[in-house]
């Protein structure tokens, strides 16, 4: 695992960084061609997000999400989004290359791997796919939004 995605899972919500190290370790081990797995994004900001709403709307570019601060699992570092990068170097989200051989598309048996551990595949959302994200099974913003934080400002689950 690169060093990039061990630090996005250290600020990930505490309950699921020893999940998501399995789960990339997982995959890093499946994928035994080119690819790796790397988290592009694991905890967002309120502010963050806030950003990449106007995005596509009062600000230049193609509209990225639908929620506001608050409203992705993403402010709760219970979602990441992954990206394959391939011999070391360059960046791939390609769904559908099979870069091991192995008859299965690289990305999809990391769509498996986070399945069997709970976790929920943006590219299975019927309006609005987001093929890199998967987020942990159970969750939803609006009841984490009424939850209270620790000291660390994580939500007490
Ligand atoms: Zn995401």
């Amino acid at each position: 695992m690169d060093k990039v995605t061990q630090e996005r899972i250290s600020k990930l919500h505490p309950s699921v960084r020893e999940e998501v190290t399995k789960i990339i370790n997982e995959c890093n081990a499946s994928l035994t061609g080119r690819a790796q797995v790397r988290i592009s994004q694991g905890l967002r900001t309120f502010e963050e997000q806030n950003a990449l709403y106007e995005q596509g709307r009062i600000k230049a570019g193609k509209k990225v999400t639908n929620a506001k601060g608050g409203q992705s699992i993403h402010n709760y570092g219970l979602a990441v989004d992954i990206v394959l990068i391939i011999d070391g170097k360059t960046a791939s989200w390609d769904t559908a290359k099979d870069w091991d051989n192995d008859g299965v598309a690289d990305w999809y048996e990391c769509v498996k791997i986070f399945a069997r551990h709970g976790w929920d595949w943006g590219g299975n959302w019927k309006t609005f796919k987001d093929l890199p994200h998967f987020e942990k099974k159970g969750y939803n913003w609006r009841t984490l939004l009424s939850k209270k934080r620790d000291k660390n400002n994580y939500v007490i689950l």
